[in-house]
């Protein structure tokens, strides 16, 4: 197959506006999607009809607008391009109107109280920037259209808003630095992004089987499995056919959406997998990483598979992430992270280096919070993922331009990559990078780009990007304003970056994140270790980041508020879920299960004495003496449980409740848990309840 045939062929695409829409209104188009402003009506409905036209072609009878509600996922409401005639007869429709604005009701989404329920209304808005598709479902092709989600008031209610004003933040500010190096020619400075995206997939028929999996997209119980990931063999190992064909599905479905699908290969535990796109413009990369999500979900179904985002669906294997790689790159092609050969001569990149630091430096908090969600919890410092206190992996060579800078002003050298034979006559001579890699880190140098690795797998990679330009913006916009009225611009940047480097170089490690010293090293520092979602949610309204984000324009302070109270309430109502699935499971499945069990081998242990009185039974009389004495744990850890999770949901304040869940109710969760988790190891197989952990990551 030649990918190029089918390409794109669901996007209303750059090449398929040029090719029908009437050239002036093409025109419009371009120029604002390049240089911002508003669509006149009549483009807007010359625009919607020819949308209307290509979607009714692909199949297509409804359209939605397309927004993304701070739930995480994904929204839309299907209309018909239906439009009734006085005469009895119809004719389809898309206004312009309905193309650019419709009405929602935003009571049903998480508005962390911007809203009461009496005051309703929201408003979508087509952001003319992200591409309009069509998207396949069991109820038919849909034209999507991708909306920012408003409230009344004008509020932001949804992750793609505060996106794209973040975009214009680091736009503007990220264009100073460029001017003062003396480019004139770029017009824009564009925030790219390439997220990697790890997966699982599961039997659809197991997954059925277990109520954790359906309610909460994680096992909530389950004993590791005689084979784990502890051989390394799973890592780029060869694909299974199932899988094979699911990936090859899958690549299918996101090429016709214009995603670039392109890397993929298994991951380091049993069932895991990952598929990594081509890197996009940022708010691009955003929807694609959602519609990713949605495809991986719908492709698996298909596939008789269930395909789990969750950060952490099994306990004892590595869980799932998603790396977002981040670059700055210019209208003209220039990456603004591109150090080139001899990066300590190269004076706007180390004035751009110096700024990361600073922002990571002194938004640390910002971005640990941004990587947050309840999945990742599992994960961020469980020694499978980096740690919760974040630090920049700059790799050897800028390490050591950082450290020439920091102790004596200026860098006169650089290391260059060497050569390395592999010792074999016939193998090609190969030039090895500058820099290694650091598996550990949070956010590391990877040669043009940062990569910043702690981001969940399940979660919307709008928050973490909308943090990284607006950080960013901050710090080019105070350098900018210090060296555009300087008289000696070399001697004053060079000393602005030494300055920030200085200040900032605490920031930098290259060591194994992973480690017990770095966290007592971090600590010395004084860098921030936030060990929870929860304990990351008050930055959000501190008074250093509410300045911040209503400086550029991104968030105001209500804004910010309600998205704390938001990520709160999730938090808690999450946990409940995953509580009353416990209790659920432990009550219906599992106790029942072992009682049933204890009384059989009770029985048994009776039928044997009364036929063979001098039989020594120790065998029996032992496994059902443990059994007995887990079930009496399992049942009083079932008590306790369901005790404190009301006790909690009658807290009073949301943060408290949050709190109380995270302290009390998960570590009494871990509680039930280990007595099931070792009633599985004693019960036989073939009356447990549920698949087992080898059942669901091996046998798919
Ligand atoms: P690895 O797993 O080896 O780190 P992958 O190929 O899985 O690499 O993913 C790397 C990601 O980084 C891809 O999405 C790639 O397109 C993206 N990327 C590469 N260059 C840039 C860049 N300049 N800016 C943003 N993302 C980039
Ligand atoms: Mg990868």
């Amino acid at each position: 197959m030649d990918i190029s045939d089918i390409f794109g062929k669901h996007v209303f695409s750059e090449a398929v506006m040029q090719r029908r829409l009437p050239k002036q209104v093409y025109q419009e188009v371009t120029e604002i999607r390049s240089k911002g402003g508003h669509l006149s009506m009549a483009a807007a409905d010359a625009l919607a009809s020819a949308m209307k036209d290509w979607a009714i072609e692909h199949g297509a009878t409804h359209f939605s607008h397309w927004f993304q509600p701070l739930t995480g996922s994904t929204a839309e409401k299907h209309e018909a391009f239906l439009s009734p005639l006085p005469d009895g007869s119809a004719i389809s429709k898309l206004s312009g109107k309905q193309l650019i604005m419709s009405e929602s009701d935003a009571s049903s989404f998480p508005s962390g109280g911007l809203r009461s329920t009496h005051y309703a209304r929201g408003y979508t808005a087509w952001d003319i920037t992200s591409p309009v598709f069509i998207k396949e479902s069991a109820a038919g092709p849909v034209l999507c259209i991708p909306t920012s989600f408003v409230s009344y008031t004008g509020e932001a209610l949804d992750q793609k808003t505060p996106l794209l004003r973040s975009m214009e933040a680091v736009n503007k500010q990220a264009l100073r630095i460029v001017r003062l190096f003396g480019n004139k020619d770029a017009q824009r400075v564009i925030p790219y992004v390439g997220p990697e995206q790890e997966y699982f997939l599961v039997d659809r028929q197991k997954y059925l089987k277990r109520r954790d999996l359906i309610y909460t997209g994680r096992t909530l119980f389950g004993a590791p499995a005689p084979k784990g990931q502890e051989l390394d063999d799973q890592y780029l190992g060869s694909i299974r056919e199932r899988i094979g064909s699911y990936m090859s599905n899958l690549n299918q479905e996101l090429w016709k959406l214009g995603i670039t699908a392109s890397a993929q290969h298994n991951e380091v535990a049993p069932g895991q997998h990952e598929m990594a796109p081509i890197y996009t413009v940022a708010n691009v990369a955003v929807d694609h990483n959602q519609l990713t999500m949605e495809t991986m979900k719908r492709v698996a179904y298909q596939h008789g598979l269930v395909c789990l985002l969750h950060e952490k669906p099994f306990a004892g294997v590595n869980g799932s992430g998603k790396h977002n790689n981040y670059s700055l790159g210019t209208d003209t092609g220039m990456n603004l992270f591109d150090p080139g050969e001899t990066p300590n001569e190269n004076l706007q990149f180390l004035l751009v280096l110096s700024c990361v630091m600073r922002a990571v430096d002194e938004h640390a908090d910002l971005l640990r919070n941004a990587a947050s969600d309840v999945g990742n919890d599992h994960r961020l410092g469980a020694n499978e993922a980096p740690p919760a206190i974040i630090s920049i992996f700059l790799g050897e060579q800028l390490e050591n331009v950082v450290s020439q800078i920091v102790d004596h002003g200026d860098a006169a050298t650089c290391l260059h990559g060497e050569r390395l034979d592999v010792g074999v006559s016939t193998m090609p001579v190969l030039h090895k990078d500058a820099t290694d890699r650091n598996r550990t880190s949070p956010f590391a140098f990877t040669g043009n780009k940062f990569e910043f690795r702690m981001v969940g797998s399940a979660d919307s990679i709008a928050s973490p990007n909308t943090v990284l330009n607006t950080i960013l913006a901050e710090a080019f916009s105070d350098v900018a304003d210090l060296l555009e009225s300087s008289n000696d611009f070399e001697g004053d940047c060079k000393a602005l970056i030494a300055r920030q480097m200085k200040e900032h170089v605490r920031i930098i490690f290259n060591g194994n994140s992973y480690s017990e010293e770095w966290v007592e090293e971090a600590a010395r520092r004084g860098l921030p270790n936030l060990p929870s979602m929860v304990a990351s949610i008050p930055c959000l309204t501190q008074k250093k980041n509410v300045q911040l984000f209503e400086k550029f324009g991104v968030l105001s302070q209500v804004e910010l508020e309600s998205r704390a109270e938001i990520l709160y309430e999730t938090y808690a109502k999450s946990i409940n879920i995953e509580a009353m699935t416990m209790l659920h499971m432990a009550g219906k499945h599992y106790i029942p299960t072992v009682i049933g069990f204890v009384g059989n081998l009770a029985a048994s242990i009776n039928e044997i004495r009364s036929a063979c009185p001098d039989l020594d039974l120790t065998a029996q009389e032992d496994l059902l003496r443990q059994c007995q004495a887990l079930l009496n744990r399992a049942m009083a850890s079932q008590t306790r449980l369901q005790a404190l999770t009301a006790k909690v949901n009658a807290m009073e304040r949301v943060e408290m409740i949050a709190g109380a869940f995270h302290d009390e109710v998960v570590p009494a969760m871990e509680e039930l848990r280990q007595s099931i988790d070792a009633l599985e190891l004693l019960v036989d197989k073939d009356v447990w309840p549920v698949p087992t952990y080898g059942d669901l990551m091996f046998e798919v």
